[in-house]
This record gives C-alpha cells, structure tokens and sequence, in this order.
C-alpha cells in the first residue's frame, strides 16, 4: 500500500487485516493470549516458523496496527511500539549495544535521554560522548574506532536546535555506526529522518502521535533486518510492550497528525512573532523564525514548517530574577496549562530548568543552554489571541515584582 498512496492516505488507512465482522474502525484487541488453532500451529508459531500471535508480550493485532501505520508514514520498511518514548531509547540501546561500545549524542537532547545514556548504560560498561547539537567538527572528532551509534534529537526540546540529518548520516556510516533520530518534535507529519538517511526514528508517541494528552506510547522505525534480528528478540523478553488500549489510541491520533502538526506550526510561527516583538522577552527560540540560527537547514528539513514547540527567555539582570520572573508569568496563566508534557491540542508551558531539565547540575544545564528565564510552550489549537493574551497577563506585569 505505501508504495502507492500518499502520507496523507496511508496515515488513515494502514492497518493490520480486519476480522471477520468487517468493523470500519480499527479493532481494539484487548486479550493477553491467544487460542492456538493446534498444537503443531502453536509450536510453529513458538519456533518463529509461522505467523500467528501467541502471547501479548510477542505481538497484538492492535499494536500491529500502530507499528504499520507508523513505519509507513516514516517510510521505514518495520516499526517496534513500546510502552513509552523512553523505553524505545532503552530498547534501541540495550539491542544494539553492548559493554565497550562508544555512543556520540547531543548534549541537548531531553534530560531522561542524556541519563540514560550517559549514566545508566555507563553502568553496563558503554561509553559515550555528549556534543554541542550544532557542530559537525565535534561530533567527527568525537568517533572512535568502536564507536556504534550516533544519536540526535532534532529539532531538541527545549531550544529547537536543529542539526543536519544528512551530513550526520554520512558521518555514521562512515564510521560503521547507526545513526538514530529522536523526531518527536517534528513527526514524519514534517520531517522523515530515512530521507535523509537516518537507520533509525525513534518516538515518544506520548506527544503529538496521540496529539490529546491521554496516554504514554512510544516506537522504534527501523528497518526489517533491524527490527527482526536485533529489535524483536530484546523486546520479546524484555517486556517494554506498549498496551492494546495505547497502541489504539495512538493509531486513531495518528490520523490527524498531519493537520494538527500543520495547524499548531502555523500558531506557533505567528506566537514566535509576536513574543518575538514583546519588550519583555529576551529571545525566541524557534526553527521557523528567520532568526533562528538554523533556519533554512530547519526549513529544508522540515517541509517548510518550524513545529509546534517553541521557547523563549524573559528579560532578567541575574539568573534569580530570570527565574522569579518566568514562574511570575507561569503563574498568571488562566486559560493554558502549566504542564510537563507537549504535542497536545491544549497550549502546554513549562519551566525547563525546574522540571525536564531539573536533575541536570547546574553545569551540564549551562552547557545545554537552559536559562532560568527560560519558558517554552508548546502550542496547541486555542485560538491565537487567547494563547496571547493568558501569556501578556504576565508578561504585561513583571515590572509589578
Ligand atoms: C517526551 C520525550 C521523550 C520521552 O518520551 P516518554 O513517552 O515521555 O517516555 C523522548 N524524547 C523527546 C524529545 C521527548 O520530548
């Protein structure tokens, strides 16, 4: 089917066959095992000599669903659902590395993805090297001779810092590594990281794949070989599954993906303006501002669009102030949430400095470039004007403090 129909087409309609009652809707498959037609087709199945769900660990038709519909959009030949974006990351890691691999990522990558490369697989004995994003000189001189995977995040939360998948990819192969792409903030709905010639996309489906907030989800795009040799056989006894009721309801999120990614960017890039020319405001970080450092790379990458995520910094004299007066204008919001997620239709603001990037010392934040003044929002479907006027309550009123 993918190879014929368009993004928009395959976002509603790939899927696993459907049952015998010929329900429009995908099913929902809520079942942990499954009733084997014979003891010889179940010990097919067990052996991997046939297909056949066996238990729901290895598979379910649900789940199927999602993983299908997503490598299409991705264009990966298989995807590999998980139970969360963060157990995607920890599954491609624990399937592809072993004690004495070298991992080179960039150091602003989400807070949870610089642990749990940098102090979690450093327990098992993997080494790793964490680079400024932007700087292709650092990441080359970072490889070593046994380095196996080179893994961005972009454009990356908070700053939307945008590096180049293509000269990344070249990098990697070059080297005999993999190279992974965390496209959270942009969705295939943007960008597709294999047209560039990533290995790998990963997902935290949490965020805009659901698109409403309402469940944890995640997956690792690869290819075949990929997920069938390395992927697979971990998952399988590891367990980081992703539930029948999730993967449900990430596949229908996935069928709007397109014009909610379309609608939020456009709200953002007009919110960037506008926060752009606000005497409070220091700075805006976002990808479709001509300001942005990485603009035309973003643009090229992206479809023509900057996302729904952006960032900006109120104006401060120290940190302290910086800090006072982002949680002043956090707290004058009335109509949008203060809330630690993103990619949903209700406009969420966060704090990064005291939350996804919380645990960071003081340093490593420094060097991702998280200011105490830092806020970002991700932008969701609210009309414009509301979104304006519940961040000008405060924006409007520092000079109160
Ligand atoms: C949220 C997020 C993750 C982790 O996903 P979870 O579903 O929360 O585990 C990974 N990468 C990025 C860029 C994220 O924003």
């Amino acid at each position: 089917m993918s190879e014929r129909l368009h993004p928009d087409t395959l976002a509603v309609r790939v899927a696993a066959p459907r049952s015998p009652y010929g329900e429009n809707s995908e099913a929902l498959y809520l079942t942990s095992g499954y009733v084997q037609p014979s003891a010889e087709a179940s010990a097919r199945r067990f052996a991997g000599e046939e297909e056949g769900y066996t238990y729901g660990r290895s598979g379910n038709p649900t789940v199927t669903s999602f993983e299908q519909r997503l490598a299409a959009l991705e264009g990966t030949e298989a995807c590999m659902a998980t139970a969360s974006g963060m157990a995607a990351i920890m599954l491609m890691c624990f399937s592809l590395l072993k004690a004495g691999d070298h991992v080179v990522y960039s150091r602003s990558m989400f807070g949870s993805s610089l642990k749990l490369i940098g102090s979690e697989f450093a327990r098992f004995g993997v080494e790793s090297t964490a680079v400024p994003q932007t700087d292709l000189a650092a990441w080359k001189a970072a490889v070593r001779p046994h380095t196996r995977l080179l893994f961005a995040e972009t454009p990356t939360n908070p700053l939307t810092e945008v590096c180049d998948i293509a000269a990344l990819a070249d990098l990697a192969h070059d080297a005999g590594a993999w190279l992974a792409v965390d496209n959270c903030f942009a969705t295939p709905a943007l960008q597709r990281p294999v047209a560039f010639g990533a290995d790998i996309v990963i997902h935290s489906g949490t965020k805009f794949l659901d698109g409403q907030g309402r469940v944890m989800a995640g997956a690792v795009c690869a290819s075949e070989a990929l997920v069938r040799d390395k992927l697979l056989p971990v998952q399988k006894n590891a367990g980081m599954v992703l539930s029948p009721f999730n993967a449900w309801v990430v596949l229908k999120g996935l069928e709007t993906l397109s014009l909610r990614l379309k609608a939020q960017s456009a709200q953002a890039l007009a919110l960037a303006q506008w926060l752009q020319a606000h005497p409070a405001v220091a700075q805006v970080h976002y990808p479709g501002l001509p300001s942005h450092p990485q603009h035309a790379l973003a643009m090229r990458q992206m479809d023509g669009c900057g996302g729904a995520v952006l960032a900006f910094d109120v104006k401060a004299a120290n940190p302290e102030q910086a800090r006072a007066r982002a949680f002043h204008v956090l707290d004058r919001l009335q109509v949008l949430s203060l809330c630690t997620n993103l990619g949903d239709t209700k406009t969420l603001c966060a704090h990064p400095a005291s939350t996804s990037h919380g645990k960071l010392s003081e340093a490593q934040r420094q060097a991702a470039g998280i200011g105490q003044g830092l806020i970002r929002v991700a932008v969701g479907l609210e009309h414009l004007q509301d979104i304006q006027a519940d961040l000008a309550r405060g924006l409007n009123t520092l000079d109160t403090l």
